[in-house]
């Protein structure tokens, strides 16, 4: 493929102004008009690995600017394949992976983003976060009662609780742009019928069976209003500082390809060059090398 090419692709994926935004727009079995072919896909996957690595590489020794990658799907969608694939090359050094669960008491007895920042990459390291502060306006949307728990004053919990939210996690995002973190937002976008599918693999393989938990299965049963919560909050919190990506992944060789490939863009852009020492330093080289050679 052609870098030309490439762009055309990823900014059909690429989200950066929510107005008009529409989940039915996007096909979770795209796979580019069949510009990549399968069975390049693993070629392809391997060369962005070594390249988001290396581009790791230059952006760790400025502790400067940091990467946060947040991923979000439905459950089967492939956020952990994802995230162990696209970081496999990258030194564990610099990367900090934060599966958000369900919240427990501390985390209750403080606001929303409490949790969060505390999970953030500091500066030169790229955090994944698998699960994130969206989830308090997807799975604390879709079944409400989960607002009980965050003993939130009651003139504060009406019904333009989610708006806020909204708008909240938005200006976070903005603020974190502002100091320097490069915010991307993937949705693993796949198909009721393909999640189906995967569920009958984790029941029917025992080397699977793990990775299904009951409740998976009564999730399923609101498919609807978790796809009307991902839409409204890519429509309130898509922005060219923080954009997300809708990322089709019916194919798992295809959303990998895509997120690796988001990450890489992003990380070029800040055209880092490898950090040359200043003139002091350097004669502070060379006195050392001085210094062992008379030893
Ligand atoms: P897997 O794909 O392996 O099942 P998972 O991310 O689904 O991984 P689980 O331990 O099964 O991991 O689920 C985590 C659960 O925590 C999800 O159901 C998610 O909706 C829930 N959760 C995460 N954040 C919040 C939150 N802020 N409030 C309520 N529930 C949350
Ligand atoms: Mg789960």
């Amino acid at each position: 493929m052609t870098p030309k090419q490439i762009e055309r692709v990823m900014k059909r994926y690429r989200i950066t102004n929510g107005k008009g935004f529409r989940l039915k727009d996007h096909d979770p079995d795209d796979i580019a008009d069949g510009l990549v072919d399968k069975k390049d896909a693993t070629a392809l996957l391997a060369g962005g690995v070594t390249r988001l690595a290396e581009l790791q590489e230059l952006l760790y020794p400025y502790a400067s600017w940091s990467m946060l990658c947040i991923f979000q799907a439905m459950d089967a969608a492939g956020k952990d394949g994802t995230i162990k694939h696209v970081m496999s090359g990258v030194n564990p050094q610099g990367v900090v992976v934060t599966s958000f669960k369900v919240p427990g008491p501390q985390a209750l007895a403080h606001d929303f983003l409490w949790r969060i920042s505390l999970a953030l990459p500091e500066r030169g390291q790229i955090g994944i976060f698998n699960r994130s502060h969206y989830e308090e306006v997807l799975v604390v949307r879709v079944h409400k009662q989960l607002l009980r728990a965050q003993h939130l004053p009651a003139d504060l919990d009406g019904k333009r609780i989610w708006e806020h939210r909204l708008e909240d996690i938005a200006a976070f995002e903005r603020y974190l742009g502002r100091q320097g973190t490069i915010v991307l937002k993937f949705f693993l976008n796949i198909s009721k019928e393909e999640q189906k599918k995967r569920f009958q693999e984790r029941l029917d393989d025992p080397n699977k069976n793990w990775k299904f938990s009951a409740s998976d299965i009564e999730e399923r049963e609101y498919w609807k209003e978790y796809m009307e919560a991902y839409e409204e909050a890519i429509v309130a919190t898509a922005a060219p500082h923080a954009p997300w990506y809708v990322v089709p992944a019916n194919n798992k060789w295809f959303a990998r390809l895509v997120v690796v490939e988001a990450m890489i863009e992003a990380l070029e852009a800040l055209k880092l060059k490898p950090m040359e020492m200043q003139a002091p330093d350097r004669i502070r080289l060379e006195e050392a090398r001085q210094r062992l050679l008379e030893e």
